[in-house]
């Protein structure tokens, strides 16, 4: 290769990369209700982006270690595209068992290379590069790879990993990012989303289905519920048991909605729920149906069988007014509810329960 053609290449590849970067800075410097983003998937998408042009790849994938679920997972790629493989799997697996850069110009002959998904989808994978990713502490956290580059020769390590460093790097420092904002949304124990993620949510998701035009509107409902008498279980069995009862209630909540729906542990031993295409009866129901289950299952911690009960308050929600106050509606039925005898579901305000605030 003349020394003319790497100079015109390496020039190209320098626009090329600045054209991806300021498109991030545009995007990045745009708010959300003109267009730009709301979380960091879209950075994702860019940085696949980046690296592809970087190392003159066909394709290229960011990929987060779960290392708690023993999964891969594809960052670059957003809902049902997103692929999750066993963290053994494929060179992206090695990279990142071995601690190192991968390179392969002959998978088919490279026993780590998974051709699943070349016969499923006719794709010919010709060359493959991984590098694995580090956040600042030196803990790797995913992986990035190039798939097929364009040029004739196959990936040369050293040249290849040099350029694709640039793209795993803001890969990194990204999805370290994305892991504090998810981390500070999810109560530790119950592993539900927490207040912050509440009003993330309502903002994100939950308030823009209701500011739908009239046609496509979507009626959004809460449940607020708290377990009865929780007090005495901790009283009676110990703070742990009291726990094993939060996680127990917990998972019959998250597995008894939709997945457009969320749960939320608001604080102590109180929950909520935001219902997406639910009204108040609708919602009513469901929270009736919540309450049965709950009152027919047994939580046992360390051999002892514990039973509970739980209250619950339910109202549509409306974007008229701030989600403090749609809350608040639900919180005093949940309140009537508990004032009335527990166990049960309220769906109206009674005149005359009007709750101080302690
Ligand atoms: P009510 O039927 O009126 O709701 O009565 P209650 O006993 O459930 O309500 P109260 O507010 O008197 O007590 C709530 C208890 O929940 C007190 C608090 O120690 C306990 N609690 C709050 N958070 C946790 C937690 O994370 N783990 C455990 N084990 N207990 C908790
Ligand atoms: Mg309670
Ligand atoms: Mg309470």
């Amino acid at each position: 290769m003349s020394s003319v053609q790497t100079e015109t290449n390496k020039s190209e590849l320098f626009d090329k990369t600045l054209d991806i970067m300021q498109e991030l800075y545009t995007k990045m410097s745009t708010a959300e209700s003109e267009g730009g983003w709301n979380d960091h998937f879209g950075l994702f998408h860019l940085f696949a982006d980046l690296g592809r042009t970087l190392v003159e790849a066909d394709r290229c994938s960011f990929w987060k270690w779960d290392k708690i679920n023993h999964k891969l997972i594809t960052n670059a790629a957003v809902g049902e595209d997103q692929i999750i493989i066993d963290e053994n799997t494929g060179l992206v697996g090695r990279a990142i068992r071995e601690k190192r850069p991968v390179v392969t110009n002959d998978p088919y002959n490279c026993p780590d290379f998974n051709s699943s998904v070349d016969k499923s989808t006719g794709y010919v994978t010709k060359s493959i590069l991984v590098i694995p990713c580090f956040n600042c502490k030196g803990e790797m956290i995913g992986a990035y790879q190039a798939i097929n580059k364009l040029t004739d020769e196959g990936f040369v390590l050293e040249r290849d990993v040099r350029r694709l460093s640039v793209a795993a790097v803001v890969c990194g420092i990204t999805l370290e990012a994305d892991t504090f904002l998810s981390d500070s949304q999810t109560d530790k124990l119950t592993k539900l989303r927490n207040r912050m993620g509440l009003h993330s949510d309502y903002t994100s998701k939950y308030l823009k289905l209701m500011q739908k035009p009239e046609e496509e509107k979507v009626a959004v409902s809460i449940i607020m519920c708290d377990i009865d008498h929780f007090k005495r279980v901790n009283d009676t069995y110990g703070h742990n048991a009291g726990d094993a009862v939060l996680e127990h209630v917990a998972k019959i909540l998250r597995d008894s909605v939709r997945e457009s729906d969320t749960v939320y542990r608001w604080g102590g031993e109180e929950f909520i729920l935001f219902l997406a295409k639910a009204n108040l009866d609708q919602s009513a129901e469901v929270a009736e149906r919540i309450r049965q289950k709950i009152q027919a299952s047994v939580c046992t911690f360390e051999g002892t069988d514990i039973k509970i009960t739980m209250s619950f308050g339910c109202a549509e929600m409306t974007p008229d007014i701030t989600v403090e106050e749609n809350i608040k509606i639900a919180d005093t039925r949940l309140y009537i509810a508990k004032e009335t005898g527990r166990n049960q579901v309220i769906k109206e305000t009674i005149e005359g329960y009007e709750k101080v605030e302690s």
